[in-house]
């Protein structure tokens, strides 16, 4: 049995893009590290948002997708997601949220640490945890944020489901990935993997009488967990066969190798390797700035580039200069 180290990545649809860099770069303080196309629907951006470096566990991306309407939180379909930030920041947290006019509810202790609950512009569910990150996670301050170094989001924490029956899902999160349930408060069970820190825990609320949600606008599209490398996750994908899973092929990202399933609730699931990483296809030092297509739609970049909206940094310049757009 080989377990995944923890969460690599979330991807979600948003609405209007420009927006979507708004709020996550301006208000979030998070870096765009890649700036790309959703490869199977070339006219529209894919965004990647991460730490100062893109590290792997620290990465929320986007399919901006405004035509599709609103989704609708369910079954099948994963919930909030949370990112840890460091102890003592939330007051920080608060005091910037309201400065940029985004509501947010009242604080919650979960599982013994403070919890910051509140929605992105296209009501995707997010929250704010203070707690550590896991030995081994990687992060890097982005030196150019509008969130000072020491209250910067660390990484993912956790991924909320909602369940009918928690059996399957259970035994699958375990016997796939390694997850197992370590505790359980009020509604919740949280599900960990390593130290159980953030970055390696699924929060899941079994509800019998849950409706099935659905993609749009302001959902969670998938969750990848990480892997170091290729024998890794072909470990991983025997393990998903084995739980019964319909694992695809390995597919190549270019920057991290991807197995996907769903879980048998009907979520999807992806398995990514740390490597090869957003430096590959460009300089570190200036990750996100300008588009980057998969090799073969280089041929129709110019055809690309003139249907994609233009995205600039403006709102967020002005933003972190103290304006408020
Ligand atoms: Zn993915």
């Amino acid at each position: 049995m080989k377990n995944v180290t923890g969460i690599h990545h979330i991807t979600a649809i948003a609405g209007d893009p420009q927006e979507n860099l708004d709020f996550y770069v301006g208000v979030l303080g998070l870096r765009m590290v890649k700036k790309s196309i959703n490869q199977d629907v070339p006219d529209t951006y894919h965004l990647f948002f991460a730490d100062g470096e893109g590290h792997p566990g620290t990465d929320l991306t986007f399919f901006p997708w405004p035509s599709m309407g609103p989704g609708s939180r369910g079954a099948g379909v994963w919930g909030e997601v949370a990112f840890t930030v460091p102890d003592g920041s939330l007051d920080f947290w608060e005091s910037r949220l309201e400065e940029h006019g985004v509501q947010f509810s009242p604080r919650e202790t979960r599982f013994g640490e403070a919890v910051l609950p509140f929605e992105d512009p296209h009501g995707m569910a997010l929250a704010l945890v203070e707690t550590t990150v896991y030995e081994g996670q990687g992060f890097t301050p982005w030196l150019e944020s509008g969130v000072p170094a020491e209250f910067q989001i660390q990484n993912l924490s956790s991924v909320r489901i909602v369940v009918r029956d928690p059996a399957p899902t259970a035994a699958f999160l375990a016997n796939a990935y390694g997850f197992e349930e370590s505790s359980r408060e009020g509604e919740w069970r949280r599900f960990t993997v390593g130290e159980g820190a953030g970055g390696q825990r699924v929060d899941l609320r079994v509800d019998p009488e849950v409706t099935n949600g659905k993609w749009g606008v302001g959902s969670v599209h998938h969750v990848a967990f990480r892997v170091d490398d290729e024998p890794h996750e072909l470990e991983v994908r025997e393990q998903i066969l084995t739980s019964g899973g319909h694992p695809t092929q390995i597919i190549d990202r270019f920057w991290f190798k991807s197995v996907y399933t769903r879980e048998p609730s009907g979520a999807l699931v992806e398995i990514a390797t740390d490597g090869p990483g957003f430096a590959v296809d460009e300089d570190a030092a200036h990750l996100g700035e300008t588009l980057v297509l998969p090799p073969w739609y280089e041929g129709q970049r110019e055809a690309i580039e003139n249907v994609l909206p233009t995205l600039t940094y403006a709102a967020v310049a002005e933003r972190n200069a103290g304006g408020v757009a």
